[in-house]
């Protein structure tokens, strides 16, 4: 399997408080994408980061779903202590994906997202804890009034607000050639999925590398408007 990473500011922001990390030869990888006060966002989003890979490379195979949200209460943890003893409130999403062969098991929190592009067909393997997806869930909008609202970025769950968190997680099966994106709202909220189809295609057909498709997404993100920090994983199954 092959994985990449990029976070980039966007246009418009100061600051990138966003991070992501993975690790290649375990096949995991993490987006978080953080809040708070001065650097406090990116020290929550860093530390959730740090956390996840720590207790992921720790942990005994398989990395079962116990394994993810074990990893994310340890992501939780830390931040939350971290809010403590700053002072200041702080929290993160994150969404976590654990890949071997044949299967991807993702675990998520808040608004980061993870999709499958497979056979030429994106699909979002995540659900935001979001506003107006609970809107959405309850018939009160459609998709793309929800796209346009301006409380869209208003999360539901996070990590490192409180003691407890409520993480989703899922799996998907996968046949070699698969990509699975993971990204921040910075990414989707840019483009739209007709748009991340086309620039995965090229890398599905094997005539674009990885890094380069990760860097085309980002820049793709940039064109569209780069209204927030961007961050996107790409891992191919093998
Ligand atoms: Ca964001």
């Amino acid at each position: 399997m092959e994985i990449v990473g990029r976070t980039d500011c966007g246009r418009l922001r100061e600051r990138n408080e966003d991070s992501v990390g993975f690790d290649e030869a375990l096949g995991i990888a993490v987006v978080a994408d953080g809040m708070g006060g001065l650097h406090h966002g990116h020290l929550a989003s860093r530390e959730a980061v740090a956390a996840v890979l720590d207790h992921l490379r720790r942990a005994r195979p398989p990395l079962n779903d116990a394994a993810l949200e074990a990893a994310l209460a340890a992501a939780n943890e830390r931040v939350f202590v971290s809010s403590q003893s700053a002072a200041s409130v702080m929290g993160t999403t994150a969404v976590v994906l654990a890949m071997s062969e044949g299967l991807g098991r993702i675990a998520h929190v808040g608004d980061s997202r993870a999709y499958l592009y497979h056979d030429g067909e994106l699909r979002q393997l995540t659900r935001d804890h979001s506003m107006v997806q609970e809107m959405v869930d309850r018939g009160l909008i459609g998709a793309e009034a929800a796209r346009r609202s301006p409380s869209r970025n208003v999360i539901t769950r996070a990590l490192g607000l409180d003691a407890a968190f409520e993480p989703d997680v899922a799996e998907v099966a996968l046949v070699p050639g698969d990509l699975l994106l993971l990204c921040s709202d910075g990414l989707w909220d840019m483009l739209d999925d007709g748009r991340i189809s086309a620039l995965l295609s090229d890398a599905r057909r094997g005539r674009k590398g990885l890094g380069r498709c990760a860097d085309d997404l980002v820049a793709a993100a940039n064109e569209a408007g780069g209204l927030d920090n961007i961050t996107v994983v790409l891992a191919r199954a093998s």
